[in-house]
């Protein structure tokens, strides 16, 4: 028997904001992209935010992420007398400040950064709603006296429409002369001269222009006119960092980040204004309903972290040395040595032992796949094309501890949740790399087991039993492969020895002495 209930994600995450800690995690202590999107569209209240087909657009009218906006801006407001002076200003950053990116983020980019759509089709075209609650505090903060900026690291030739999509959806407060864009030198567009005022050697980058250096100066720009900054609100600690204003606010959004390097002179408090780096997440994205926008894991934190452990930065998996390969090594040198034992001890005492196997992930490995060709963004197409031409490799090592579990006698099984469609492709995939010391394949097609698909006239097998959870309707994977798992053993009287899967869905249900789930924080498969 193995226990069920110890087979759940973890829920407690130490996580640094700059990827660094794929380096140390273990694949389980990595928050699954797949659950810090669903809890990322719960925070901002999308439909169905734990399906695959999550439609990307939040709730205008009320959710989490609403919520805590209306508490900071009622909280600013409620502590902010009158301006007791002239010429104390209040700085706004725009985009998740002023403007709400969140529609173009998750709904268009799904969560990848694209200039060129974010220009021609968001910003060019004023398409931005306003931030919940903003129009009406900008104008609160004005009407208390105090003078209103915008710094935006938007550029100079994205001024006119920002302008004119900030005054579309109500700000009345912003105009060419209080609002701030970057310089640029881009192709195409207007080209203006960096400022004299900003210095790009103010950080230990003399090269770069960072944000903060663009920002601080610009707010200390502000003041040399004879403002003081009073208040600078923001919602990426780059926007904060650097002083110059007598306060900050920062607004949360996991959506994306944006650090930046301090200036040298940057106050002591800036070492405050960091990221969370422990987190708390359930697997189905139900947290986002509770722990508010700083304590759901930044997703580009989160990729970065996942890249780190893969070996990948550009989204191509190292296949020699990772935090990841290492893992599995740990893994496979252990299993390899106990399938060895008690494949052979199962054969002297007749007992016909097996060891089941799954694909994606546990022979075969999706990484690149997942990252390069969809950059996180599950696409059954364009998997489907992958599975036929069989381009995925082996998960490292997996081919040995396949051939020693057979070469001690056990029967190799296989059971994936890949379509009787992909069978025949998939098992030529596993040949290139699953054969014995005879070139004979290791999984074979008696053995192996894919799943029908009924919108193909497939028919369920009769063993398979859908009615096992609380939705008889639906046969969950768990469903699916633990009656298979039995039917392993019921039809050919093999005994399942161990069980090898990255899903805990793959584990879940017993027909197995061992479990042995292989790390993968690429998605979730509940
Ligand atoms: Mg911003």
């Amino acid at each position: 028997m193995t226990d069920d209930s110890t087979l759940t994600p973890a829920t407690h995450f130490v996580m640094a904001a700059d990827g660094s800690s794929g380096l140390t995690a273990h694949g389980k202590g990595i928050p699954n992209i797949d659950s810090v999107k669903s809890t990322i569209r719960t925070y901002y209240g999308v439909a169905n935010p734990s399906s695959p087909s999550a439609n990307g657009i939040a709730n205008r009218a009320s959710s989490p992420y609403i919520t805590e906006m209306q508490a900071i801006e009622a909280h600013i407001l409620a502590n902010m007398p009158t301006a007791p002076a002239p010429h104390l200003a209040v700085v706004f950053d725009a985009d998740d400040t002023t403007l709400w990116t969140y529609d173009m983020e998750d709904g268009a980019m799904h969560f990848n950064f694209d200039p060129k759509l974010q220009n021609d089709e968001w910003v060019q075209k004023a398409k931005f709603p306003a931030t919940p609650g903003m129009v009406d505090f900008v104008a609160a903060v004005q009407a208390k006296g105090y003078d209103v900026y915008g710094i935006t690291g938007r550029t100079n030739d994205q001024e006119a429409a920002t302008l004119t999509n900030l005054t579309n959806v109500g700000y009345t407060a912003f105009n060419a002369d209080n609002f701030y864009t970057k310089w640029t030198a881009q192709p195409g567009g207007v080209a203006l001269p960096q400022p004299d005022y900003v210095n790009c050697a103010a950080d230990s980058d003399p090269v770069k222009c960072s944000t903060v250096e663009y920002k601080a100066a610009t707010r200390k720009h502000i003041e040399s006119l004879g403002e003081t900054i009073v208040l600078n609100i923001g919602d990426q600690w780059s926007d904060l960092q650097g002083g110059h204003a007598m306060n900050s606010v920062k607004l949360p959004n996991p959506t994306y980040y944006l650090p930046s390097l301090d200036v040298a002179d940057a106050p002591a408090t800036d070492a405050q204004m960091t990221p969370k780096t422990e987190f708390d997440m359930l697997p189905d994205g139900s947290s986002g309903l509770t722990v508010g926008g700083e304590n759901i894991p930044n997703i580009d934190s989160v990729k970065s972290t996942i890249r780190t452990y893969y070996g990948a930065p550009a989204g191509i998996a190292n296949t020699e040395t990772s935090p990841y390969i290492s893992d599995l090594t740990n893994i496979e040198n252990l299993w390899t040595k106990r399938l060895t034992n008690r494949c052979a001890r199962g054969v002297a005492h007749g007992t016909k032992p097996a060891v089941v196997f799954d694909a994606d992930d546990t022979t075969l490995w999706t990484y690149n796949m997942e990252d390069a060709a969809m950059h996180f963004n599950f696409d059954p197409t364009l998997q489907n094309t992958w599975v036929q031409e069989g381009r995925f490799p082996a998960v490292p090592g997996m081919p040995a501890v396949v051939n020693a579990a057979k070469a001690a006698g056990c029967k190799i099984i296989g059971l994936t949740g890949r379509n009787n469609a992909q069978r025949v492709a998939t098992l030529d995939n596993l040949a290139k790399y699953y054969y014995d010391d005879n070139d004979n394949p290791l999984f074979k097609s008696q053995y192996y087991f894919t799943k029908w698909n009924s919108a193909t006239g497939d028919t369920q097998p009769a063993y398979v039993d859908c009615a096992q959870d609380a939705d008889a309707t639906k046969c969950s994977t768990i469903e699916y492969k633990s009656s298979t798992r039995k039917y392993v053993e019921d039809h050919f009287g093999f005994h399942i020895i161990a069980n090898f899967g990255d899903q805990f869905s793959d584990l879940i249900g017993q027909h197995a002495d061992n479990v042995i789930k292989l790390p993968n924080p690429t998605y979730y498969l509940p």
